[in-house]
Order: structure tokens, then C-alpha cells, then sequence
């Protein structure tokens, strides 16, 4: 089996059917509008919202939290991932009545129990949410630059790419910087390459969430390429919400043979039908990527990873004995 890495899920999001369904069971709601034989349905970006928050509202103490995270990356390390980085979201704690430091340490507490079940490491990237707003947003920054917690090592925006300006984030993203934590944005999803080119120029990001719309810019594909700027490649989330028509249609490939840096994720997999392993069965499928190909991909991921240099090593070394076996 290939060893994986990803970089790019949003752990509300990560949260597989049937936990949705215990949870709802615990805290006795109905599910059967929003799952149907073990799957998520939803058929626009509305009903795609409803599914999503009925279920991050199934979240609400610490040890559902540390639940959440501790399926999720144990489910990750049976497909063979050996690294994870997800997506925190403070405000979804709040509303849960969460302070986001428990919040936190929960998320980090079911990393742990993962950890000690399957040897994955893990990591946190705590995102400020666009549409929430820009006070939202800095006061997420804020909190990623003073937490402490040793798992939290990123900071990032998401959310409704068709609300707000870069320009509007760069306050929040210096608090980041300037605490150390390594920076992502999503951009270039739903909106086409002018926003990938507004958050190289704004935010100076070490890594692009998406990004793949870039490729409506020949310029600006060398740019990625000769800056080295990493992309969050989440193509089964694509396909899920037509920002491509199929996977023949998706830039993965010529992006990678333009020289990008490259990488594969699920985004929020059970509601694209998706997992990390999908994607890389997609990526062998559609994109012609062999296993050394695919091995290569988990590489990349483990060099953008926002993780210390002691843990990069040691899971880079986990790639070579695998790959040399
Ligand atoms: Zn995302």
C-alpha cells in the first residue's frame, strides 16, 4: 500500500456517517433526512449545508471532539496515511458553547488516542471562516498565535471564497506569521486564477488551498511553479461541487507537468463521497499516476507540512524503508 499524507480536511467535515449517526442517537435527533444508506445526501450547496451543519451540531463537548478527531485519523491510518493535518474552526466551537482552547484540546486529545492506536501523526491549522467575517477571522489569528497548544501548527482562512478581499486578511495572517505558524488560503475553487494571484500577492502563502483554478493563467502556473508554492489538490470535492465537469477535465495533471507542487486531499470527505485513499485511487485512475508517482505526491505533502523538522524527518524516513521495500 502506498503510504499517504494529507494536508487539506476540514475536521467538522471528516465526520464519517456512522459516527454522525451515533452522535445523533446520543443526542437524540433524527438523521434520516441527511443520510441515506450509509451516505450524505444533498444535491445543491443548501441542502450540502443543512447535511453539514446538522451534523457539526452533533459536536458540542470535549469528548465528542476528541471522538471526532480520533475516528478520523485512525480511519486515515487503515488506508495507510501516516500524516494528517486538519482544519480546527474556533467559531464552530463557540457555537457549541466551547471555548476554542477546550475546543483544541480535545481535537488534540483524539489525536493523541489516534496516535498511540496507529502511529499517525497529526497537526492542526486553525482557519478563520470568510464568511463569518474579518473581526472573526483576526480574533481566530489571535488565538492560533497565542494557544500554545504543540499540535497547532498553521493558521488559515476558508469559507465562502465569493465573500471578502484578501486584502481584508493580511492583518490576520501577519499575527500568524509572526507566532511562527505555517500559512494557507483557500483560493482559486470556486473563484477562477485572479484569486489565487490575489493571495500570492496579499498573503504570501506557503501553500494554496485548491489553487487549481490557476490554471486558467499560464503565467501564473509558472509563477506557482518557479515560487514553489504548494497546492491542496482536493479533486473528488471538485468533481462533487462541478468546478470541473470530470476528473478527464480536472487540472491535476497539467498542473504537476507544469512543475507545480502538488498534493492530494479529501476536503470533507464523507460529503464528496470521498476518502484520502479515493483520491488516490482517483489520482492512479484518471491521472495516470503510477504507485512510485503516487509515493512521490505523500513526499511533497510531508516537505509543505507544517511540522517540525524532527517529525518531518522521521516521516520521511518512513517513506524511503517503504519505498525501498
Ligand atoms: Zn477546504
Amino acid at each position: 500500500m502506498v503510504l499517504k499524507a494529507e494536508l487539506h480536511c476540514h475536521i467538522e467535515g471528516a465526520a464519517a456517517p456512522e459516527l454522525v449517526i451515533q452522535q445523533a442517537r446520543k443526542y437524540d435527533k433524527d438523521p434520516s433526512p441527511f443520510i441515506r444508506d450509509g451516505s450524505f445526501v444533498w444535491h445543491d450547496f443548501t441542502s450540502f449545508l443543512a447535511a453539514y451543519d446538522f451534523s457539526a451540531d452533533l459536536f458540542r463537548t470535549e469528548e465528542d471532539y476528541a471522538l471526532l478527531s480520533e475516528y478520523y485519523l485512525t480511519s486515515l491510518a487503515r488506508d495507510g496515511a501516516i500524516y494528517s493535518e486538519v482544519f480546527t474552526s474556533p467559531d464552530h466551537a463557540v457555537r457549541a458553547g466551547l471555548s476554542p482552547k477546550a475546543y483544541t484540546n480535545a481535537l488534540g486529545e483524539g489525536m493523541a488516542r489516534a496516535k498511540a492506536k496507529t502511529g499517525i501523526e497529526g497537526r492542526m491549522i486553525v482557519t478563520g471562516v470568510r464568511h463569518v467575517g474579518v473581526e472573526a477571522i483576526e480574533k481566530a489569528a489571535r488565538f492560533a498565535a497565542k494557544c500554545g497548544h504543540p499540535l497547532v501548527t498553521g493558521f488559515g482562512v476558508a469559507g465562502d471564497e465569493r465573500m471578502g478581499d484578501f486584502e481584508d486578511y493580511v492583518r490576520a495572517f501577519e499575527i500568524a506569521r509572526e507566532a511562527g505558524l505555517g500559512i494557507t488560503i483557500h483560493a482559486g475553487e470556486l473563484m477562477g486564477w485572479e484569486s489565487v494571484q490575489a493571495a500570492l500577492d496579499q498573503i504570501r502563502p506557503a501553500r494554496i488551498g485548491h489553487g487549481v483554478r490557476a490554471v486558467e493563467n499560464p503565467d501564473l502556473v509558472r509563477r506557482i511553479a518557479s515560487e514553489g508554492v504548494v497546492l491542496e489538490c482536493c479533486p473528488g470535492s471538485n468533481i462533487a461541487l462541478k468546478v470541473f465537469d470530470s476528473f478527464a477535465e480536472h487540472p491535476f495533471a497539467t498542473l504537476k507537468a507544469a512543475g507545480c507542487k502538488v498534493t492530494l486531499n479529501s476536503d470533507d470527505p464523507p460529503y464528496f463521497w470521498t476518502s484520502l485513499k479515493r483520491e488516490y485511487d482517483i489520482a492512479a485512475q484518471h491521472f495516470g499516476m503510477n504507485d512510485k508517482a503516487l509515493a512521490a505526491v505523500t513526499r511533497t505533502a510531508i516537505e509543505a507540512a507544517f511540522v517540525d523538522k524532527k517529525t518531518k524527518a522521521a516521516l520521511i524516513a518512513r517513506l524511503d524503508k517503504a519505498s525501498a521495500r
